[in-house]
């Protein structure tokens, strides 16, 4: 839940500049992210991470003039020559966003690391297990208590640094709309949202570990299953209405021809709300969320407003790649295979931990709540150590929703030009670090899709399409 809960869980179109909207806890929800790396690659977006490195400017011009015979001959619906769309240099101000981005990034997972290092070591942890003791009792009650504490502990102990990244810094750069009350707000929602799924992750696992010491890891690996299901399921109808607006799109006309493309694409019955993020950024956005009857595509009426009626849809075209492509399903199932080798290792190491540290931190026994600090710890880690080969599965499935996307649409050059918008509206650099991508580029880079979008042409020299058999090409 916390912010970066929010770049993972609404895995965009155009990635979210990090530190966007930090309202929520880093720390305790971290424990949680990993359930919200699984919906948020179950919500594909369409801009996903905004920028992207690797590939050299003297490559990409080779690549261009590569193409650009193919590119000259092509000729879209209303006629007009369509060329090559070249990669726009980044502006000053959204290099230095990016470079002060990077900076506060780590500074943020630093105290997110220390917060419960800190709690630990003062005893802390081990004083407000006491109070909760008093409170709940029964060792459940308590371990619920306990977690809770903890959670509005740590939330005070973040709101300084939230506060200046999803707020100051939003407004300072000209990325935001919102006023002081709406983000107040927005944190308080965040902050009881947090709390409940603290007070079930709290229960749960200590109940399991009450119950089979040793293989509680185990059982909680498998039941994140079925929860990552149960929050893909509810988070479109039950958590994001309570931050923004959701409503079915008030254009029917683009309605009308998003339909079309969907049966195109043989989905039927598809969903597409308009969500009234203007209040909240200028930032333009997409992405897919829900599941089985929650299941819809979300479009910002921010990118309604700045691209046109050929980008949006080729936007739309994108999410029904992810859609028909069974991103969802793979993705959760990447991320659960992976949180299984996550318990087992969080087990292993905290049981040591403790071991070594229990005189310092006033408990013995990992089912002591006052270990849940430890447990959140470790998760941070694992989250850590595990998210990159997530993102590099992300990344691959952005890369061939946009190949769906071409090939349903062949509009080259308006899927192009969207992403130059989408860089010029979301203060996105184009070429992204190595390392960047390696740890947080959900998307490939904005230079790496413009580049494909011009490039990739199948149809127009006979070869077949990769996803040909899954749609019916237009008249
Ligand atoms: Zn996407």
């Amino acid at each position: 839940m916390k912010e970066h809960s929010t770049v993972n869980h609404v895995k965009p179109w155009a990635s979210q500049p990090s530190c966007r909207q930090g309202t929520g806890s880093t720390t305790f929800c971290v424990a949680l992210l990993w359930v919200l790396l699984a919906v948020s690659c179950a919500e594909t977006a369409w801009g996903g991470d905004a920028d992207a490195p690797a590939i050299s400017a003297e490559s990409h011009l080779l690549r261009l003039s590569d193409s650009a015979t193919a590119a000259s001959n092509f000729t879209d619906e209303g006629g007009m020559e369509t060329g090559i769309v070249m990669v726009p240099e980044p502006s000053p101000l959204a290099v230095q966003y990016y470079e002060s981005g990077n900076v506060l990034w780590a500074v943020r997972w630093l105290w997110t690391l220390t917060i419960p290092v800190l709690i630990l070591f003062t005893g802390l942890a081990a004083r407000l297990r006491n109070v909760a003791q008093r409170i709940g009792r029964r060792p459940i009650p308590t371990a619920i208590i306990c977690g809770v504490l903890l959670l509005l502990l740590t939330f005070t102990m973040e709101l300084p640094l939230a506060y200046y990244l999803g707020f100051v810094r939003q407004h300072a750069y000209g990325m935001s709309n919102q006023t002081l009350a709406k983000w107040l707000g927005n944190v308080g929602k965040t902050l009881v949202v947090e709390s409940i799924a603290v007070a079930f992750v709290a229960g749960g696992l200590y109940w399991l570990i009450a119950r089979s010491p040793r293989r509680w890891w185990l059982y909680a690996g498998l039941l994140s299953l079925p929860i990552m299901f149960f929050v893909a399921l509810v988070l479109p109808i039950w958590v994001q209405p309570l931050f923004n607006d959701f409503q079915p799109l008030s254009d029917r006309e683009l309605d009308a021809k998003i339909l079309e493309l969907a049966s195109q694409a043989g989905i039927e019955e598809s969903r597409v709300f308009e969500v009234n993020k203007s209040v909240d950024t200028k930032a333009v956005n997409a992405y897919v969320v829900g599941f089985g009857d929650t299941k819809r595509i979300v479009l910002w009426d921010t990118l309604m407003d700045r691209l046109s009626e050929r980008q949006v849809l080729f936007v739309v075209a994108h999410e029904m790649g992810h859609y028909v492509l069974g991103h969802v399903w793979k993705t959760i199932a990447a991320i659960f295979s992976i949180l299984m080798l996550a318990f087992f290792v969080i087990d292993r190491v905290a049981q040591a931990a403790v071991a070594r540290w229990s005189h310092r931190w006033g408990f013995a026994r990992l089912s002591d709540p006052a270990s849940f600090p430890l447990l959140v710890l470790c998760f941070q880690a694992c989250y850590l150590l595990f998210s990159p080969p997530v993102l590099a599965l992300s990344r691959y499935h952005e890369r061939e929703a946009d190949r769906f996307a071409l090939e349903l649409t062949q509009w080259n050059r308006d899927g192009a030009e969207g992403f130059v918008r989408l860089q010029q509206e979301n203060l996105s650099v184009p070429r992204r670090g190595s390392l960047f991508q390696f740890f947080r580029g959900t998307h490939p880079t904005l230079a790496e899709r413009i580049d494909f979008c011009n490039c990739y042409r199948p149809w127009e020299f006979g070869e077949p399409l990769r996803y040909g058999h899954l749609f019916t090409p237009a008249n």
